[in-house]
């Protein structure tokens, strides 16, 4: 296990500049494929207790940014349900390898998320294997991009709206019952929510519409079952995502923009996961923290 996340550094340097080896992947894309891996933790995230015996469901587990929460939940004690999309088999049984080597349980649950019944499924499939469920992590998104309002098909834009925002509320929604006092849901929202680039401003739409339903439903979840919801807000990681249909030229530069020259990895997200998870962030609530790169407020 490296020491590379707890040294005192120069974070411009702490991890490559732009990928120089990218390709463009068909949705979902995965971390098998990419010639550029993400750093998800595997071999620098070191828990100490923070959520021990905590059992959590997290969306989109398989790669990139849920990957990075999965593996540093796992080291701080949780068992950890992992969701995915059925191609995505060998990614997400990556993730249980190394959940079980932290000595926790991992439960795959393979299943697309833009239906309804998936998600009832996937949420009650989790508490049974799991037996309770006391972290939820709704992180599932897809991105791709379009040019322009009169080429956005109508095919696109239920997709994003069914796998980014409906999973969302179909999934919190048969969760919460499950979820006793002290529980933390965490959405993973974007940048984008706030300040749309225009080839994907369809799916800035739905990280606009999560961090608006992470606001909209922290009061009553806290005061009808004492459930905090947060979300994080993510700038130019480098994930999956990236490449799932991606652009060639947004990748050359991908993070270039930053102050830091470079895109984050997702392990640089984690410790968030854990503090809004944990019960450290027992008064944190409605809010949505930025891991931007200082790409701006999100607030
Ligand atoms: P990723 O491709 O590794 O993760 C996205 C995951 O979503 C996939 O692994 C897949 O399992 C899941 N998914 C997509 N469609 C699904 C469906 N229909 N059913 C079930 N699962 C489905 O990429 P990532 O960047 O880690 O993405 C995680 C989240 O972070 C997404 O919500 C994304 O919008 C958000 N985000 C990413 C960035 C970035 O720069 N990478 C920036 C801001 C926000
Ligand atoms: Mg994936």
């Amino acid at each position: 296990m490296s020491d590379s996340l707890y040294v005192m550094q120069d974070p411009r340097d702490q991890y490559p500049g732009p990928p120089k080896k990218s390709e463009i992947q068909s949705a979902p894309a995965t971390q098998q494929k990419m010639s550029e891996k993400p750093d998800c933790g595997e071999t620098s995230y070191k828990g100490s207790g923070r959520l021990a015996g905590r059992k959590a469901l997290l969306t989109g587990a398989d790669s990139g940014i849920g990957r990075a929460a999965a593996i540093a939940f796992a080291r701080e004690g949780a068992d950890v349900a992992i969701g995915y999309l059925p191609n995505e088999q060998e990614d997400a049984e990556e993730v249980a390898k190394l959940v079980r080597a932290a000595g926790r349980n991992a439960v795959l649950l393979p299943g697309d998320i833009s239906q309804e019944n998936v998600c009832l499924k996937l949420v009650k499939d989790a508490v049974a294997e799991l037996g309770s469920l006391d972290i939820l992590v709704n992180n599932a998104g897809r991105m791709g991009k379009t040019e322009g309002l009169l080429d956005t098909t109508t095919e696109r834009f239920d997709s994003l709206m069914k796998t980014n925002i409906y999973s969302f509320f179909w999934i919190t929604k048969a969760a919460v019952p499950h979820m006793k006092p002290g529980s933390s849901i965490i959405n993973t929202t974007s940048v984008q929510g706030y300040d749309p680039t225009p080839t994907i401003f369809d799916y800035a739409m739905t990280k606009a519409a999560i961090a608006n339903f992470t606001k909209g439903l922290s009061q009553p979840l806290m005061e009808e079952y004492g459930i905090r919801i947060n979300a994080v807000a993510p700038g130019p990681i480098w994930t999956p995502l990236q490449e799932a249909n991606g652009d060639k030229k947004k990748l050359e530069t991908l993070g270039g923009k930053t102050p830091f020259k470079r895109p984050g990895q997702p392990v640089e997200l984690a410790p968030v996961y854990v503090l809004l998870a944990s019960q450290e962030g027992s008064y944190i609530t409605g809010e949505i923290y930025g891991v931007t790169g200082g790409m701006g407020s999100v607030a």
